[in-house]
C-alpha cells in the first residue's frame, strides 16, 4: 500500500480506458487527498475512520462526519460530472495549446460559461508555485497585449492595453524555462515582486537598457543592460513573447485583461514542462485537491 496509481503520460487512448467512471476518479482524488492514508477530520481532528456514504468517502468514526474526495478542493461543486471534469482537466494539461472554453463548450455538451468557470480554476491551479526561480542567464523584457503597441510613452498600462514583463532562462543550445506577469508599469516598483519569485538573485539577467531595471541591480549584482535593437539584441525572447501573442490570439479571441494572468500562468505551466508532459495531468490532479485559494470556494 502507500503507491498510488497515478496517470503518466499524454495518450489519450491510455486516458480514456484509465478513467471510465465517476468511481475510478473518486479513487484518484482520494489517493492523492489521503495519500499514505493519513485521515484527519476537518470538523474533530480524529484520525480513525471508516467507511463512508458515497464512493471513496470517509467518515470519522468519533463525530460522523462524512468527508468525499472532492471535499473543499476544486473539484467540489462542480456543474458536471467527475469523468468529465477529468477530461476536460487532461486536455487542458497536455494539449500543446489547450483548449478554450468555446472548444470545451462544443467538445462536451456544457454551456460555455460552465466551462469558462471551470477552466478559470484549473488555470489558478497553474499558477507558478514560486519554488523554482529561474537560474544562469535570463533575459528579461516587457511587451504590450491588446491594442496597439505603437507610440506608448513611458511603458504603463493605459486603455485595452496591459503590460506583462516577461523572463526566460537561456540555456546551451536553446531555451529553458520562462514566467510572465501582469505588471501596471515598467517601474522597479512594479517589476521588483516578480525578480524575486522567479529569478534567482545570483543569475545573470540581461535587459535593455530601460531605466526601470536599473534600480534592481542592487538585487541581481550580476545583471546587464544591453541595447534592445528592437528585439533583434534578444532573439530567444523575441520568439517567446511573438508565441504567447500567437497562442492568446489564436484560440482565446475574448481574454478580458482583467484574465490575462491566468492565461499567462495556463501558458508557462505547459511550456515550462514542454520536455516532461507525461506528468502534467497528475501533478495538476494534486494542485486541485491540495492549493484551494480560499476565493475560489466561493464563486460557483
Ligand atoms: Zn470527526
Amino acid at each position: 500500500m502507500g503507491t498510488r496509481n497515478k496517470f503518466d503520460g499524454v495518450n489519450s487512448i491510455k486516458f480514456y480506458n484509465h478513467f471510465t467512471s465517476d468511481e475510478e476518479c473518486y479513487q484518484y482524488l482520494s489517493e492523492i487527498k489521503w495519500a499514505g492514508d493519513t485521515f484527519i477530520c476537518k470538523k474533530c481532528g480524529n484520525t480513525n475512520y471508516c467507511k463512508g456514504r458515497l464512493p471513496y468517502s470517509r467518515r470519522c468514526n468519533k463525530c460522523k462526519y462524512d468527508e468525499s474526495p472532492t471535499s473543499g478542493c476544486m473539484f467540489d461543486k462542480c456543474k458536471f460530472s467527475l469523468l468529465i471534469a477529468f477530461h476536460i482537466a487532461f486536455k487542458i494539461s497536455t494539449k500543446k495549446k489547450g483548449m478554450s472554453s468555446l472548444e470545451l463548450s462544443q467538445e462536451y455538451e456544457l454551456r460555455q460559461k460552465t466551462c469558462w468557470e471551470f477552466k478559470r480554476k484549473i488555470q489558478h491551479a497553474m499558477r507558478s508555485s514560486g519554488r523554482y526561480p529561474l537560474t544562469d542567464t535570463v533575459h528579461v523584457d516587457e511587451f504590450y497585449i491588446g491594442g496597439k503597441e505603437e507610440g506608448i510613452i513611458g511603458r504603463s498600462n493605459k486603455g485595452n492595453k496591459r503590460l506583462v514583463v516577461v523572463a526566460l532562462e537561456i540555456v546551451e543550445g536553446g531555451v529553458g524555462r520562462a514566467y510572465a506577469k501582469v505588471i501596471d508599469n515598467a517601474s522597479a516598483i512594479s517589476m521588483k515582486p516578480f525578480f524575486l519569485t522567479h529569478i534567482s538573485v545570483e543569475s545573470k539577467v540581461i535587459t535593455d537598457e530601460w531605466n526601470g531595471y536599473k534600480p534592481l541591480k542592487k538585487d541581481y549584482p550580476n545583471m546587464e543592460q544591453r541595447p534592445s535593437n528592437k528585439g533583434k539584441g534578444f532573439p530567444e525572447l523575441h520568439i517567446h513573447i511573438m508565441n504567447i501573442k500567437g497562442w492568446l490570439r489564436g484560440i482565446h479571441h475574448h481574454c478580458a485583461k482583467e484574465h490575462l494572468q491566468g492565461y499567462l500562468d495556463e501558458y508557462h505551466y505547459r511550456f515550462n514542462r514542454r520536455n516532461n508532459m507525461g506528468t502534467t495531468f497528475d501533478l495538476l490532479m494534486k494542485r486541485m485537491v491540495e492549493n484551494v485559494p480560499s476565493h475560489l470556494h466561493r464563486d460557483t
